[in-house]
């Protein structure tokens, strides 16, 4: 490599780190059984036990021990890997089987599997856009990267409602010709503020307007609704969207992901999107475990409740102590007010080290600048003792760095 083209990378993280975002992941040991438990690699090669409060296991179902003997049980029936795309021999009984149940769970006529939600994401908008040449699209301001970076590649027009704005949303359909096909992306919950979408009067204004709706239930699936079919199910409108996408990777605790939709929408998409034909299918013994989380949540209602009841007692405790709790959350996701990257990073660094407890930092470009934030996540496994030992150290942090408390 040329001197110049090496100092282009070299810049380019400098920048990062001159804004005090660089990112160094945390290279942890999760310990099966012992969920949110973890140990730490420090740099003399040793190990820290730890307390983890930023996983998106949000069930914990990715230490539940069912779903690990299914996993296991698909190895030892048919090996590793898939060894194949879907069309070249790698479609499997269990690819077969999760697709159904994850249709059965959205109450859709079809499902399709992506190795990851991104992917389904990605690959799924894009691939619309091709099949409808007077596209419009209209997205959410706050949507995931995953539905950005489609809506991109889509040669379609776009336009970009101010988050859950309907008026907005309005305004803008009004600008496109009455015949065109149109289509509304959205999340249902999103992640980094914990707020929720309003689903059922966007589904009005879609079929006001003739617009397909097209919605992420990433961080929905399996935690609301009575059978964890995420907030459309919650809301009693899992009928009224035409695609609901989702991850297996989140409540489920698996890996991968999926879109639900119209018979005939899936067909097309399994037959058109390249993010879909031209990738290896997820390891059977993945789509197994998926498989088994995805039947035991639908069942057990109580895991929900209890992740919902732990949710709101922690944000009773950190508000209780005066801690910033981000007003925008009425879901699972705890977010915590910072507004600075450095700062962020310093009180991330200073809970995982001098405390055991891990919550990573939340800065640009996951968030806008200046609304940097620790992202806490309780699960059904995080109990009073746990929670009374977070806001201790989140007390004692925010005493160490000078950090107002709210009244
Ligand atoms: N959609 C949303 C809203 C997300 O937050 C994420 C990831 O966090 C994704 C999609 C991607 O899902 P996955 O992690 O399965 O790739």
């Amino acid at each position: 490599m040329r001197s110049e083209d090496q100092q282009v990378f070299e810049s380019a993280v400098a920048e990062i780190k001159g804004e005090g975002r660089y990112r160094v992941f945390a290279d942890i040991l999760r310990q099966r059984g012992r969920f949110p438990h973890a140990r730490l690699r420090l740099e003399n090669g040793g190990y820290r036990d730890i307390v983890v409060w930023c996983s998106n296991d949000y069930l914990g179902q990715g230490q539940n021990e069912e779903v690990l003997a299914a996993a296991h049980a698909a190895i030892d029936a048919v090996g590793a890997g898939a060894g194949g795309t879907r069309n070249i021999s790698g479609t499997t009984s269990y690819h077969v089987d999760l697709e159904r149940e994850l249709a059965a769970l959205h109450g859709k006529e079809a499902a399709l599997l992506f190795t990851s939600g991104y992917v389904s994401n990605d690959a799924t908008l894009s691939t619309i856009a091709k099949l409808f040449p007077d596209l419009w699209i209209f997205s959410d301001a706050q949507n995931h990267a995953s539905m950005i970076e489609g809506i991109k590649r889509a040669k379609c027009q776009k336009r970009i409602f101010r988050h859950n704005d309907l008026q907005h949303l309005e305004a803008m359909l009004n600008e496109a010709p009455a015949g065109a096909a149109k289509l509304i992306a959205f999340e249902s919950v999103y992640s980094m503020d914990g707020d929720t979408a309003p689903i059922e009067a966007i589904c009005d204004i879609a079929r006001q307007y003739g617009a397909m709706t097209y919605l992420d239930e990433v961080h929905g699936v399996g935690l609301y609704g009575e059978k964890g079919g995420g907030v459309a199910e919650r809301d009693g409108v899992m009928d009224r969207v035409d695609f609901i996408e989702g991850t297996l990777a989140k409540a489920f605790g698996a890996m991968g992901g999926y879109v639900t939709g119209p018979a005939a929408a899936i067909d097309a998409i399994r037959s058109m999107a390249p993010g879909f034909i031209f990738t290896t299918s997820l390891a059977p013994s993945i789509a197994a475990a998926a498989l088994e989380s995805v039947r035991i949540v639908r069942a057990c209602p109580h895991m929900r409740d209890r992740l919902a009841e732990r949710a709101g007692r922690l944000k009773e405790k950190l508000k209780d102590a005066g801690l910033p709790v981000m007003a925008s959350s009425t879901t699972h996701i705890v977010p915590v007010e910072v507004g600075d990257a450095a700062l962020c990073k310093q009180l991330s660094d200073a809970l995982l080290y001098d405390h055991g407890i891990y919550v990573q930092p939340i800065n640009y470009p996951t968030v806008p600048r200046g609304t940097e934030r620790l992202r806490i996540t309780p699960s059904p496994f995080h109990d009073d003792a746990l929670m009374d030992a977070l806001v201790t150290a989140l007390q004692a942090v925010w005493a160490q760095f000078k950090m107002q408390r709210v009244a």
